[in-house]
């Protein structure tokens, strides 16, 4: 072979606050603390932070491969740990405090972690939890000592203490880019949350790939606002691409209400933020009542969950704020695709351009998807047909953390994603449904996601669920699970002959239910399961 004479470094993810040290030293990083006051300081300051407490992790016995917790909110003190956890070749777990108890300490113990950094607000939780944590020798509190609580968990110690016993002149070591540098669980909506262990090579790969215009644009003139959480999927993978970036970050901590948020946009004149819809209503819903703007941002990147038409209106009209509605996953790093309107689409009206901006948009170079039948054959991109939804790429999972029988990637390495969408022909993809919640009706599938999104649109309906039931003649039938107004007349016969005017007669819901509420998962998604374990044998009429 005729081999390039170009020079090969490991991707390490020291690189990154390497580089933003000397190249971006001055650039703020802004952080709303736990303790209440704004902390400010700069990725120069961040990088010598980070060695230390990469030094001190050595101290207290951490070893290449080891696990270290965090159970953390966005912030500068979690930004150290995210480079000095993984640049001294420790994994960083970041663990979701909006799991249940059980689920919580189901993920600490198999993730394996023997060191807990914990933000000040967690530390009753962990209380609670101790007798069940395994193997957890060091509780590491994320505060100074002046802040210290008082506490019944033992082996604790004081982040800025260790910090200081860390010495600053520590070198990053340079080793295999394959090693794992961090793991986050799924949200675990049905059984056990399942372990995604990240690369030092797919985590940078990822935060370059993600960077470009294509993706979420990063650059130099931008100010982050980071919402999505450190503790899930590593803030989307922002927390390395903004240094990378050369960004000024600003982290909002545990604040996430509409007034805190639009605070930190004005004062620090932010360019672009990424969050989920719940937290962009809170916001909009913030804007409207108290009459601000907000004249410095750009672009809002959502995705998590389908981003409501009304929402990307009134950004986009009300507040001169682009929406990149964007769609990814644990187990993709997060990034899969994002929503950009290709030249041809442009010309369109604002009303024709809707039903494009709703899709979750095109693939980024680095990730491949495609969409298959139940026999696993290639479906067309004609943004008609519907399938499975499969992934592939340098950012995408290639078994979970100690899976056993993991059926989730096949021999050609796609990755069942357990989403149902559509390409049209410009390559937009737009997600139907999740693989469980479909309803397989006749060797038809009808949408659940449609059907609610339908259902949403009557004023009188707050939300609304669609699950299968079981059908003698058609196997599966849709049913609606709805929450309306109070005091609202709507019933069944009325909100079926409202969804008729958009649905082909044999997708049209079997039967409707009224209740009080609707539950939710540790993400704020609806949980379906707990409404088929529930309603899943409902007598539907007629059947
Ligand atoms: P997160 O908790 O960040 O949403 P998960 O890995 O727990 O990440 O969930 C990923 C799932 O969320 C996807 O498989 C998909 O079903 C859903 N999802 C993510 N983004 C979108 C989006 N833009 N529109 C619709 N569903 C989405």
């Amino acid at each position: 072979m005729f081999q390039g004479l170009m020079q090969q470094h490991s991707l390490m993810i020291s690189s990154i606050i390497e580089f933003a040290e000397r190249w971006y030293p001055n650039v703020e990083v802004v952080s709303r603390t736990t303790e209440g006051p704004i902390h400010r300081y700069t990725y120069k300051e961040m990088g010598v932070r980070a060695r230390s407490i990469a030094d001190a992790l050595q101290g207290l016995g951490v070893k290449p491969g080891d696990r270290v917790g965090t159970l953390a909110w966005n912030g500068y003190r979690h930004m150290e740990l995210y480079f000095g956890v993984s640049g001294s070749q420790a994994v960083l777990h970041t663990i979701n405090p909006r799991l249940f108890a059980e689920q919580m300490a189901y993920v600490i113990n198999h993730g394996g972690a023997n060191i807990l950094f914990t933000d000040l607000t967690f530390v009753p939780l962990l209380e609670s939890l101790a007798d069940q944590l395994e193997q957890i020798e060091h509780i590491v509190v994320m505060t100074d000592r002046e802040h210290m609580p008082a506490t019944s968990l033992s082996n604790v110690q004081c982040y800025e203490d260790l910090i200081d016993k860390g010495d600053s002149s520590y070198q990053w070591p340079e080793f295999d880019e394959n090693s794992a540098s961090s793991m986050c669980y799924t949200s675990g909506t049905t059984g056990n949350p399942k372990g995604v262990v990240y690369s030092h090579r797919s985590t940078l790969i990822h935060a370059m790939g993600s960077s470009i215009p294509n993706g979420l644009g990063l650059s130099a003139t931008d100010t982050v606002l980071l919402v999505v959480p450190q503790f899930h999927v590593n803030s989307w993978g922002v927390s390395y691409a903004a240094p990378m970036n050369g960004c000024k970050l600003v982290l909002p901590g545990p604040a996430m209400d509409g007034a805190s948020i639009y605070e930190l946009l004005d004062q620090e004149k932010c360019t672009l933020s990424l969050a989920v819809p719940t937290v962009w209503m809170m916001l909009t819903g913030y804007l409207r009542e108290s009459k601000a703007f907000l004249p410095h941002m750009k672009r809002v990147v959502i995705g998590g969950s389908a981003v409501p038409e009304a929402m990307i209106r009134s950004f986009e009209a009300d507040y001169d704020v682009q929406v990149v509605h964007a769609w990814g996953m644990t187990e993709t790093s997060p990034l899969g695709t994002l929503n950009f309107l290709m030249p041809h689409l442009q010309n369109l009206s604002y009303d024709e351009q809707m039903p494009i901006k709703l899709k979750q948009g095109k693939s980024i170079f680095g990730i491949d998807i495609r969409i298959v039948d139940d026999e696993g054959r290639s479906l067309p991109h004609d943004g008609s047909a519907f399938g499975r939804l499969q992934a592939r790429g340098h950012w995408v999972t290639s078994g979970y953390y100690k899976a056993e029988g993991d059926d989730s990637i096949d021999a050609d390495g796609w990755f069942e994603t357990g989403d149902v969408a559509t390409i049209d022909k410009d390559g937009y993809m737009m997600i139907t449904d999740r693989t469980k919640d479909v309803i397989k009706s006749g060797g038809e599938w009808i949408s659940s996601i449609e059907i609610e999104n339908l259902a949403v649109g009557h004023p009188d309906i707050i939300e609304a669920a669609v699950i299968a039931v079981p059908h003698p003649k058609w196997d599966e039938r849709p049913l609606v699970i709805a929450v309306k107004e109070p005091h609202s007349a709507v019933d069944k016969a009325t909100l079926l002959e409202f969804l008729a005017t958009n649905l082909a007669r044999w997708q049209l819901p079997d039967d409707v239910i009224f209740v009080d509420e609707l539950p939710h998962g540790a993400t704020g998604k609806l949980n379906k399961l707990k409404l088929r374990e529930r309603y899943g044998n409902h007598q539907l009429p007629g059947a």
